[in-house]
């Protein structure tokens, strides 16, 4: 009978109204219909859903407990495993994940399990009935970690919880990683991701801006000035290029830049703000990915009045979340598939005024798994432009790597780290995330900050390495 109940959507802005401002797009589940959405969770003796969590949330007991209006027990159970929620809630690509494997998939449409996190996680918060489970003893030892996204903040909060002496080194005015330097606003409120930072330091935790570990203090230096163990959580921020002529000419940004000046930067505040960002009439973002969407629509709400994306496959193979894609398509983006960028094309003065792009076919599958585009000779076309965003990927900064002697990495030069463990070569050395991974997702990052820290608690209690 449960399953009658329809998968219960959530309201959103309509388009033509957020396309205007940069509030949160979806608005959130009232109590009464994410009670209603609750009661469509089977409580399966095998609940499948687990499986697909990373940090393996007890999906049915938090669902049980919002069923039964029990908001804030509900909360306090993803907690156990999840130190996020509000931010997992709301940018884990659920339908890959716990959602994919939920059981009412295979009859009709699964439970809206991001949904639901997100209801209790806002519930906690809108209340402030934030519950702060400090450490009953502090134990020995003082542990670094470098990079404050979503990898290094869950490292930090386990290892406070455990009773360690904790400071976070982070590079940027602010802490937060991609959370914040990234992820538009109108997808995660800045406001949410600071709160979640405010608890770490109610937690005890030291947030140390504006160092960057590697050119102000090497991991070298952090180890012999009282630090028992490092761990590095620095992300993939090194933006990737396509390598066609005319990327160097004016208005031809990477998305890094490009979102970083409209977020971190808050050129998306203006006037309060007046960060210099370019705000095209007619921008082309390359990429099908969730940074190419977030540059796409961050556009759109800066004010240029046409966003091109242009990406290379077809639209089925985006690694974009399906969600964000059509959040793009309804608010306008012009999505330009199968298409590839050939070369931009610049005027007298050196600034962008066209791409000239060819035709994609998909050919036999790649490496990937993919079908691997193949150009249709005599394609080629162009559209005019006067700023392009270049979204197609991140590699790792080589300056941590570079300045740490011993400290193996891979030959795409992400740090090589135990799976399990995340033990690095170097002793006393931990690494996570995405400069492990390479660009990947907010709760990998924190699975990998969350083993991190079991493994640094048994070596600093055993000292075995
Ligand atoms: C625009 C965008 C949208 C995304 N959307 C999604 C999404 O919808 N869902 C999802 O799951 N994932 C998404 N991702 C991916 C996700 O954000 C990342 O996988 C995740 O943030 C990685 O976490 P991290 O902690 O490893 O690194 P990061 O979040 O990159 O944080 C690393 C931090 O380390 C700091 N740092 C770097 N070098 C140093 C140094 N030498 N010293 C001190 N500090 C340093 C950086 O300034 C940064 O703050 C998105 C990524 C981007 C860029
Ligand atoms: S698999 Fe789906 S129905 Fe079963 S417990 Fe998980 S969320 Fe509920």
């Amino acid at each position: 009978m449960k399953d009658k109940v329809p998968r219960q959507s959530m309201p959103e802005q309509p388009p033509a109204q957020r396309v205007r401002n940069y509030k949160e797009v979806p608005l959130g589940y009232s109590d009464e219909t994410a009670r209603l959405e609750a009661s469509r969770c089977l409580q399966c003796k095998r609940p499948t859903c687990v499986d697909g969590c990373p940090v393996r949330v007890d999906i049915p007991g938090f669902i049980k407990a919002i069923r039964d209006g029990d908001f804030l027990s509900s909360i306090h159970l993803i907690k156990t495993t999840n130190s996020l929620p509000a931010v997992c809630g709301r940018v884990c690509p659920q339908e890959e994940q716990c959602e994919k494997l939920c059981v009412l998939t295979k009859k009709g449409e699964s439970v809206a399990i991001g949904k639901l996190e997100r209801f209790a996680a806002d519930y906690e918060r809108e209340r402030e009935q934030l519950e702060i489970r400090a450490a009953a003893e502090m134990k020995e030892g003082r542990v670094a970690i470098v990079g404050s996204g979503p990898a290094g903040l869950t490292a930090a909060g386990e290892l406070a919880k455990m009773g360690y002496r904790v400071t976070v080194f982070e590079a940027f005015h602010n802490a937060g990683g991609v959370l914040v330097y990234g992820i538009p606003e109108f997808r995660l409120p800045k406001a949410i991701v600071q709160y979640e930072i405010d608890a770490l330091a109610k937690l005890g935790v030291e947030i140390v801006l504006n160092r960057v570990v590697g050119s102000a203090g090497t991991v070298n230096d952090l180890l012999s000035e009282g630090f028992d163990a490092v761990f590095i959580g620095t992300g993939a921020g090194l933006p990737l290029f396509l390598d066609i002529p005319g990327e160097n000419l004016q208005g031809v940004y990477s998305a890094n830049e490009y979102l970083t000046r409209a977020n971190l930067m808050k050129a998306y505040k203006f006037p309060e703000y007046d960060t210099p960002i370019a705000r095209g009439d007619s921008i082309a973002v390359v990429g099908g990915g969730n940074v190419a969407m977030d540059s796409a629509r961050m556009a759109l709400r800066l004010g240029s009045k046409k966003v091109h994306l242009i990406y290379r496959r077809s639209r089925a193979e985006m690694p974009a979340r399906v969600e964000e894609v059509h959040h793009a398509e309804e608010e306008g983006v012009l999505f330009q598939l199968l298409t590839n960028p050939v070369r931009f094309i610049g005027d007298e003065q050196g600034r962008l005024k066209a791409v000239e792009c060819v035709r994609m076919e998909l050919g036999e599958p790649d490496d990937s798994g993919r079908r691997r585009p193949v150009v249709v000779k005599g394609s080629e076309f162009t559209i005019d432009i006067d700023v392009a965003i270049v979204a197609i990927g991140n590699g790792p900064n080589p300056l941590i790597p570079r300045t740490t002697p011993g400290l193996a990495v891979s030959k795409w030069g992400n740090i090589v780290a135990d799976d399990e463990s995340m033990k690095t070569s170097r002793k006393g050395v931990f690494a996570g995330g995405d400069i492990v991974t390479g660009a990947a997702t907010v709760i990998l990052a924190m699975g990998a900050g969350r083993k991190a820290a079991m493994a640094i608690n048994t070596y600093l209690q055993t000292g075995e390495w």
